[in-house]
């Protein structure tokens, strides 16, 4: 691999500078930097962040390759500026074995679009009886430290507190799906004044807070660290805001769909909107944003949620749940976040970079852009406007709410250890 000169790239947003890439490593930033030798992409002015990491992704494979494969995922991720994903563990078989996570480990280091990094399942099966093998899956060859049964809440809190002691001893992490099954049982949209005049089974806002409530206070109470997947609710947010004054070692997680869509959009009875947890109100929106500023919420994860066509393109109550997200995310958060003023590009690259990487452990990703560090680097042409086309998705699926929808800003390179994923806005 030889050199690449980044010429005029406003890193984090600031000034025009000059990033030199050596082999996998970023060598110098300046201004006036020598091209000598070196391959040179014009940035023009772009913003060049950290290569994206997101926690919090559905690879599908093994078991649902309809969907998405760890290649066809990876080369979506690498579509929208990310470097490193965490797979979540609800494939078929269960990612609850060191064999299944040592196999989509090594099949992204394989297609080398992005690292992959496996979540473990919490439970065997995703039951929610029996803890899994989270020792062996955290000493096997992908190193799982973020253990979910995302898809399902453990809901029993003798599990939820074993599974906090168990990855305690190792620095690892327990990612909560939020949602007491009790209450949502039939739910199907966000139980409010839409779901009364639509006659849809409602999913109330304490379905997910009593299980975020109950879970801070088991990680306090064990000393353990506990993170909390999607939060959607203005309670949630005010919960975990509570729980971090009083020292608790939890962090949170929004989607980028719950920073801009809400639950009027569920009168379409498109099913695309059907996700889980599900869209809220145009009040809950406003405060995730906020928290997402102040910090309470510490990261953008995508809950990138892939369905073949037949699982969603039918009528509402028989529709998957879930979303596509790789390919839009950051576009999402330049909307919400950037251009409300509630986020600069130094603050994205610490939500969807820096602290995602911090969480899930995953070395190398999420350092500042400067000499020495890993070159794993996005370029965003920020002033970029378009409708979204997901015939141009490199995901298998298609299912994203922003179908026609204009987004700001449009990713153009990635580069993973200096190998560039991404070109002009084509896949390497
Ligand atoms: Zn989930």
């Amino acid at each position: 691999m030889g050199k690449i000169l980044i010429r005029g790239a406003k890193v984090l947003g600031g000034e025009p500078q000059d990033v030199l890439v050596d082999g996998e490593v970023i060598e110098a930033v300046g201004t006036g930097l020598s091209a000598e030798g070196a391959e040179v992409v014009e940035a023009d002015g772009k913003v060049l962040l950290p290569g994206l990491v997101d926690l919090h992704t559905h690879l599908r494979e093994p078991g649902r390759e309809d969907s998405e494969t760890v290649l066809t995922g990876t080369r979506a991720a690498a579509s929208g500026g990310f470097t490193a994903v965490f797979a979540m563990a609800n494939t078929f078989p269960v990612a609850d074995t060191a064999g299944v996570v040592e196999q989509v480990y090594r099949l992204g280091r394989e297609h080398g679009y992005c690292d992959v990094q496996p979540i473990g399942a919490v439970t065997v099966g995703l039951e929610g009886r029996q803890l899994a093998e989270l020792g062996a899956m955290h000493e096997s060859a992908a190193g799982v430290t973020v253990f979910s049964d995302d898809g399902k809440c453990v809901d029993d809190a003798v599990i939820m507190r074993r599974a906090l002691e168990y990855v305690k001893a190792f620095g690892g992490v327990v990612a909560q799906h939020a949602q007491e099954p009790r209450l949502t049982e039939g739910a199907q949209m966000n139980e409010g004044v839409v779901s009364a005049e639509l006659g849809l089974g409602g999913w109330p806002a304490v379905a997910e807070e009593s299980i975020i409530a109950r879970d801070v206070l088991l990680a306090e109470h064990v000393g353990s660290r506990v993170h909390i997947c999607h939060l959607s609710t203005a309670g949630s947010v005010e919960i975990v805001r509570w729980a971090k004054s009083r020292g608790i070692d939890v962090t949170a997680e929004v989607t980028p769909h719950h920073l801009l869509l809400t639950d009027e959009l569920v009168r379409t009875y498109n099913p695309v909107y059907k996700v889980n947890p599900p869209l809220r109100t145009e009040r809950d929106v406003l405060a995730l944003r906020e928290a997402l500023a102040d910090g309470t919420i510490d990261i953008v994860a995508t809950d990138h949620a892939p369905h073949p066509h037949e699982d969603k393109d039918c009528e509402w109550a028989a529709a998957a749940m879930g979303m596509v997200g790789l390919e839009t995310a950051l576009s999402v958060v330049q909307q919400t976040m950037v251009e409300t003023g509630l986020l600069d590009w130094a603050g994205v690259a610490d939500r969807m970079s820096a602290r995602p990487a911090a969480i899930g452990g995953a070395t190398g990703h999420g350092r500042p852009v400067s000499a020495g560090e890993p070159a794993n680097l996005t370029l965003v042409d920020t002033a970029y406007r378009g409708a979204v086309d997901p015939a141009g998705f490199a995901s298998r699926s298609r299912n994203t709410p922003y179908e026609g929808r204009e987004l700001p800003g449009r990713v153009t390179h990635t580069w993973l250890r200096g190998k560039a994923t991404l070109v002009d806005g084509k896949l390497a």
